[in-house]
């Protein structure tokens, strides 16, 4: 099976891991922040702190602006749930703007609309977090205007987007947002197995979120209640989890940002290869904003029904029986039971539902070679035609 994300893991990346596992620390050691510097060099952000998953990454963002009981979180449904569930974590509520029909993305207009209501209505929300999906920026120009109107705080979810650029900064800059969040998960841009870090350049984040990374236990004088007891001493001084990356994990994501333009460049030229060899077929192929380079976590295609005697389903099966491992991103967040319990309908986002109904993920990552590419878009012709 070609599967539709993967891993690339070369002799530098074991050695690193290597170098961790005979030395002295394993877990949160040297390597964390050696990592965390060349995360934040590269995204030209000022601080970045390490955690174990995107998704604990997204929970430490959520903490760090105190969002709590009474307060509003709004993402995108056409994301992982990680993005809404963040806020629940919190005691939050979660609320969605419907996506983009040309970009799958967090709609402006949509957003501009609901915040319009919700100031109406008292419900204002008090972040939002766009999802940078497939690896493309959302237009935080834009987002970054109403968060000033509107008072609320952006926290980027760009786990599918390390390694891409908007209006040419880095995805992480933190030009128009106060923290981004990535996940190195083994299909994402780069990996460390489980992973994920918050970059931010505002100090009192990124304080916040150090702490809320290791229980909320400080061992820094300064921000001690209490003179210390001794040299041993340490306080609890905010509630946080165990979210600490491990220094085997950090050698492995330091080692992988080395390589990191050339994992995209070659996920450019995968998609490039595909929108060439895809056109004549009745599918939609993913529109590219000029303002942004897309770090390509992921290429879907849209079936045009009405042109397909196939249902998406048969599609997919077909590809699958192929062993070409195609997937679907994504069940937008509110059609999950979970979501739906809450109050959330179907019909509620009618954009990312009916982008659900149509869209088949390719697969694309560094390893796969053009023979494998030429399979897949020949398998495609034969299907679809
Ligand atoms: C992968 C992903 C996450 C969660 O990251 P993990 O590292 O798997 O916890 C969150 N949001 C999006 C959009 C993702 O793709």
């Amino acid at each position: 099976m070609i599967p539709y994300g993967h891993q690339d893991i070369n002799e530098a990346d074991i050695a690193a891991v290597e170098d961790v596992l005979r030395s002295d620390f394993i877990t949160q050691g040297p390597a964390v922040p050696k990592f965390e510097k060349a995360v934040a060099d590269y995204c030209g952000a000022k601080y970045a702190v390490a955690v174990n998953s995107g998704t604990s990454a997204l929970h430490i963002a959520c903490q760090a602006i105190g969002l709590t009981q009474g307060d509003m979180l709004w993402t995108s449904p056409n994301t992982f749930a990680a993005s809404a569930n963040c806020a629940l974590y919190c005691g939050a509520a979660v609320d969605f703007a419907d996506i983009d029909p040309k970009t799958y993305n967090i709609s402006v207009d949509k957003l501009l609309l609901k915040l319009k209501q919700a100031e109406k209505a008292g419900r204002l929300p008090k972040a939002v977090i766009p999802v940078h999906f497939a690896g493309q920026s959302c237009q935080m120009a834009d987002i970054a205007e109403l968060a000033k109107q509107y008072h609320f705080i952006i926290i980027e979810d760009a786990c599918h987007a390390i390694g891409g650029t908007y209006q040419d900064a880095k995805i992480g800059s933190g030009m128009y947002a106060d923290m981004t969040v990535f996940s190195f998960h083994p299909v994402k841009i780069i990996t460390t197995g489980e992973g994920g870090m918050v970059v931010t350049n505002t100090a009192s984040l990124y304080e916040k979120l150090s702490l809320l990374r290791n229980h909320g236990i400080t061992r820094d004088p300064v921000q001690m209640t209490r003179a210390p007891h001794g040299s041993w001493y340490y306080e609890q001084i905010d509630l946080g989890c165990n979210y600490r990356m491990t220094d085997i994990q950090a050698a492995l994501g330091a080692s992988q940002m080395v390589r990191i333009d050339e994992f995209v460049k070659k996920r450019r030229e995968i998609a490039l290869y595909y929108d060439e060899h895809l056109r004549n077929l009745p599918v939609i192929t993913p529109y590219q904003s000029p303002e942004c380079q897309s770090a390509w976590h992921l290429y879907v295609i849209c079936l045009k029904s009405g042109q397909i005697k196939k249902s998406r389903r048969e599609v997919f099966d077909l590809l699958r029986a192929a062993k070409i491992g195609v997937n679907v991103h994504y069940i937008p967040v509110h059609t999950h039971p979970y979501y739906q319990n809450m109050g959330f309908a179907y019909g509620d986002f009618p954009e990312a539902e009916s982008y659900y109904e149509r869209a088949v993920s390719l697969p694309i990552y560094f390893g796969l070679s053009t023979d494998q590419q030429d399979y897949i878009i020949d398998t495609l012709k034969k299907l679809l035609i």
